[in-house]
């Protein structure tokens, strides 16, 4: 009886709050915390730093927008904004529509491909940003919106993506084999600009 209690009063103290191992797990949780908070602060540092709204582009750098309507291979179509930020969207374009930033489809067989050649040039629309445009409030977003912005895609690819069965022609129109349309002159503004940035001492 005595030898039990015994021992388990020394098992007690060998759990206890000030055995040299647990004084040494209580050191590499702190040293854990302190690297922790370091971590954040530099986060928060960069993210609210001087250079976080300072735009590298140029200030007559052009923008590309386009309306639904205007959507096809005609670059005439094509709304520029020069600007050294990419400006807000949608804006209310000439022909009374929305404008949102133009992009293109890469694909060789893209059904809206010119005769010509020339690829397909839609608007990325964003549907919250629209129904926001248009002052309507949450309750009232139209349940049967399109797809949300991170999911843009051809619009004409998409249709023929869905009608073929075939796999092997499906890889002809990925509707996500998409990019940003810029004019000739942005293009080069941003060859230049990379330049730059890689000439950059680090
Ligand atoms: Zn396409």
């Amino acid at each position: 009886m005595a030898r039990s209690s015994r021992r388990s009063h020394h098992r007690k103290r060998g759990g206890g709050g000030n055995s040299p191992a647990w004084k040494k797990s209580k050191l590499v949780a702190l040293i854990l915390v302190g690297v922790i908070i370091a971590a954040l602060v530099n986060m928060l540092m960069q993210l609210m730093g001087p250079d976080k709204n300072r735009s590298m582009l140029p200030d007559d750098f052009p923008h590309t927008f386009i309306t639904p309507s205007d959507a096809g291979t005609d670059e005439s179509k094509i709304i520029i904004e020069r600007s050294s930020r990419q400006p807000k969207t949608p804006f209310k374009a000439e022909n009374g529509e929305w404008a949102w930033p133009a992009y293109y489809c890469l694909n060789e067989a893209c059904p809206g491909r010119g005769k010509d050649g020339k690829p397909y040039i839609f608007p990325a629309i964003d549907p919250m940003a629209q129904q926001i445009a248009e002052g309507k409030k949450p309750e009232e977003f139209s349940p049967d919106m399109a797809p949300p912005l991170m999911e843009l895609q051809c619009p004409m690819c998409q249709q023929a993506y869905v009608r073929v069965t075939d796999n092997a022609l499906k890889e002809r129109y990925v509707p996500m084999n998409i990019d940003k349309y810029q004019t000739e002159e942005g293009r080069q503004m941003f060859e230049e600009l990379k330049k730059r940035i890689q000439e950059q001492p680090h």
